[in-house]
């Protein structure tokens, strides 16, 4: 694996949060603290695993996962993602999009993804939101960390309990 790059990979959420993905697992924003991310395990009602980033590193790991990673389903959180990335930033024609998405997935995955008639109203609810936004950076996936962190300092960090 390059070394420069991060083992993991970040993606928007719909309320525009941040997911991170790794290993088949899925971790939500917690909080920053710091030049520190901290994520907890998307299943954190039962699961108390949770890992702190800084910069393109996973720098701790607290708890294990109660839980088998799913590796397929984070596959198909990142292909989401890439298609309402494209969504946004393109002009590329749904069909052209999903289709770009679909040659990237397992068939395991393609199994896992929305149908198409909601993976095109996902497409057409982004165009809708981008003109109706004010400009922002759309692309979080392929900013360089400090920059997306640096974006976040305003946010995240209204929950103190931990
Ligand atoms: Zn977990």
């Amino acid at each position: 694996m390059d070394p420069d790059q991060p083992s993991f990979r970040l993606i928007r959420t719909n309320k525009g949060g941040q997911k991170l993905l790794e290993g088949g697992y899925v971790y939500l924003m917690h909080r920053r603290v710091g030049e520190m991310t901290h994520w907890q395990c998307e299943q954190r009602g039962e699961c108390k695993a949770r890992v702190h980033t800084k910069g393109i590193e996973i720098v701790k790991r607290t708890n294990e996962h109660l839980h088998v990673p799913d590796v397929q389903a984070t596959a198909c959180c990142e292909i989401k993602a890439s298609i309402k990335r494209k969504a946004r930033d393109t002009q590329d024609n749904s069909h052209h999009i999903i289709g770009e998405g679909m040659l990237t997935a397992s068939e395991g995955t393609a199994a896992k993804l929305p149908k198409l008639d909601s993976l095109k109203r996902t497409i057409q609810r982004q165009r809708a939101s981008v003109l109706s936004a004010p400009v922002q950076p759309t692309a979080l996936a392929e900013y360089p960390l400090s920059c997306w962190a640096a974006a976040r300092t305003d946010s995240a960090t209204d929950d103190q309990s931990s």
